[in-house]
């Protein structure tokens, strides 16, 4: 303990390493702020609502998508089945690009279901285009995605979403479930990182 602490309660203490490594530190600009994202998934909801007259089965693609879909399907009044499914895309020099895994458990029933895949950006489309694809393979009613960002310019023939939250410009952006190196999910703006978040990684793929 250092000495001027000695006789300080435990919590009147302000330069705790908890308080230093906040990970509010490492963000350079906030993009979308909590209040704006707030009311546009309500929009979301309200989009969505009126496209379903029955039941909807909600598919969340994991990690992402956590916080998103959390806010959203509360703001859904309609009957829900909520499932998750696993997707990473890997990219960058140690695996083949565009390699795309989607663990979509087989005992999810979306035969005859109208299903909507829940996914926090869509960037170059693939992992919604290859979700999409497994989805379609399972005969459902209807396949529809909806994005919390989707980022443009967009290639040539990337797969659109039917609910897009935000347009956001080509940049890595993280918060709201959306993270880099597994942190900065817990952010509650979508926000941009410090450029030396990204120097300590070399190799590293923001
Ligand atoms: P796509 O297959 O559309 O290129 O990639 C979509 C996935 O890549 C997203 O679900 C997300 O996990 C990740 N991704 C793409 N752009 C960003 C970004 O700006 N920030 C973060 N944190 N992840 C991103
Ligand atoms: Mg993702």
């Amino acid at each position: 303990m250092r000495p001027d602490m000695d006789s300080r309660p435990e919590h009147h203490n302000t330069s705790s390493p908890a308080q230093a490594h906040h990970c509010r530190h490492d963000v350079d600009r906030v993009l979308v702020d909590r209040r704006r994202i707030a009311r546009r998934v309500q929009e979301l909801a309200d989009d969505i609502r009126r496209c379903y007259d029955g039941e909807l089965t909600i598919l969340g693609v994991l990690t992402g998508s956590l916080v998103f879909l959390a806010d959203l399907v509360r703001q859904l009044p309609m009957r829900l089945r909520i499932y998750t499914v696993a997707a990473s895309s890997y990219a960058g020099n140690t695996t083949r690009p565009g390699e795309l895994r989607t663990h979509l458990d087989e005992t999810i029933e979306l035969a005859g279901r109208d299903v909507l895949i829940v996914d926090d950006i869509l960037d170059s489309g693939q992992t919604l285009a290859a979700l999409t694809a497994a989805v379609r393979a399972r005969n459902p009613q209807s396949v529809r995605v909806c994005v919390l960002l989707r980022k443009e310019p967009a290639s040539p023939g990337r797969l659109e979403a039917e609910f897009v939250g935000f347009t956001v410009e080509p940049e890595f952006v993280v918060g709201y479930g959306l993270d880099y190196n597994d942190l900065y999910r817990n952010l509650p703006d979508v926000c941009t990182l410090r450029p030396e978040v990204f120097a300590h990684d070399e190799g590293a793929t923001p």
